[in-house]
């Protein structure tokens, strides 16, 4: 395959990409002439539009997506009465492996209709069934083709605060999760947190997997087990391969704090999964006005050096009612609840869904250039920041060199 007169970064004239046998096989600047004179199989004219690797979705949950009002809805949008739906959905057998999985495959599907090739789903293994894990194994398998998936352990109603809370997340492991996650701020005690932390790191190092850690999501400026996972990953040398999801109690955080906390989490090479829309939506309730954003500082940790992703957390269930996977939607709301609309993001706001997450997740040969997996989008904008402002479609997709799908340019005929 080869696509035609596409603007990617780095190069300031269009260039053509020859796609062969799944990889990138060339890019250079567009040749007509020599382009005319030779044979590429399928040719897609990118028209001038704007080239990305294929987006990253490093922080979802896709055993919960399109679940919502079932048993019921959240009446009071938090957080807490959240979870206590998803534990009466367990208790009344509300998940059958069939119904988790065509839910998955049809949040996925919405993902990748918004140009994801790459998504990193917690899954719920507070079940001594892991009824879930099972169902999104399969997932995995069956849409491998055009999604590559990774799947946490991730114990939903804690390690310690659950009956064999901390052998089920092992348990999961051992039957396929790809990386180990926690919650320590729903742990019975701080000291439980801590542990669980600990316990999610030796797991980790036990089954060579990464950690990935619901961390600090609460609005509790007391809640720093960002700080534990820091410290663990650095005496683990473990470095960059852990990441933080959420760190919402950050934005309550003291500068005293952040001052000492910002080295230590860029030493261990910390990444960070945020997820705006979300935090935005269940944290500071209940509290008076004026409300905090409880969304992590994320210009400080960019500005820091610091992995950042952004990340849509839910499609459609009791913690989030709204989400359709399109990432460059939450970048929008992340660089706005985080002042960053100023061209040193905005130019570049892809990062946060496309190179910062694929670090995240270790993904092998990533990226646009030659002899790199042919994972690509085409834009219907020509540029990151039309691509923001416009709320730009993807209007082409690739997945490892196979097309998976197309759709026309949306243009309004004016008719005056
Ligand atoms: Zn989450």
């Amino acid at each position: 395959m080869l696509i035609r007169n596409a603007t990617i970064r780095g190069e300031e004239k269009l260039v053509d990409i020859l796609v062969d046998e799944g990889r990138i096989a060339w890019v250079h600047s567009s040749d007509p002439e020599f382009i005319e004179s030779s044979e590429f199989g399928e040719v897609y004219d990118a028209e001038g539009r704007y080239v990305a690797p294929q987006l990253v979705e490093s922080h979802i949950h896709l055993d919960y997506a399109n679940t919502a009002g079932v048993p019921r809805d959240n009446a009071s949008g938090t957080l807490f009465e959240a979870i206590e739906i998803w534990r009466e959905r367990k208790e009344q057998g509300l998940n059958s492996p069939e119904e988790i999985k065509s839910k998955a495959v049809a949040a996925a599907r919405s993902a990748v209709s918004h140009g994801v090739g790459f998504i990193r789903t917690h899954v719920d293994v507070t079940d001594p069934e892991l009824v879930a894990l099972g169902a999104l194994l399969e997932v995995k398998k069956e849409i491998a083709p055009w999604c590559e998936i990774q799947i946490v352990a991730f114990p939903q109603n804690g390690m310690y605060a659950y009956p064999d809370g901390s052998t089920l997340v092992e348990k999961a492991l051992q039957e396929g999760a790809d990386v180990v996650g926690a919650i320590p701020h729903l742990e019975p005690t701080r000291e439980d947190g801590v542990r669980s932390v600990k316990h999610a790191f030796d797991l980790a190092e036990k089954y060579g997997v990464r950690v990935d850690i619901h961390c600090d999501e609460i609005d509790d400026e007391q809640s720093r087990f960002v700080e534990v996972m820091a410290a663990e990953t650095s005496a683990r040398t473990m470095f960059g391969l852990a990441n933080v999801s959420h760190a919402v109690a950050m934005s309550y955080y003291t500068s005293g704090f952040m001052a000492r906390l910002l080295p230590k989490m860029n030493a261990a090479e910390l990444n960070f999964s945020i997820c705006p829309n979300e935090n935005l939506h269940l944290q500071g309730r209940g509290l008076s006005y004026p409300v905090p954003r409880g969304v992590a500082p994320v210009k400080q940790l960019v500005d820091f050096g610091l992995n950042v992703a952004f990340c849509q957390d839910s499609i459609s269930d009791p913690w989030y009612p709204m989400g359709n996977g399109d990432l460059v939607r939450i970048v929008d709301t992340g660089l706005h609840v985080g002042h960053m609309l100023t061209p040193a993001y905005f130019d570049r706001c892809l990062d946060f869904v496309t190179t910062n997450p694929a670090k995240t997740l270790g993904i092998d040969d990533y990226g646009l250039g030659v002899g790199k997996r042919a994972n690509l989008v085409v834009f219907d904008a020509g540029s990151e920041r039309e691509i923001l402002q416009q709320s730009a479609p993807v209007l082409l997709s690739v997945h490892d060199g196979k097309k998976v799908f197309e759709r026309p340019s949306a243009q309004a005929s004016w008719s005056i």
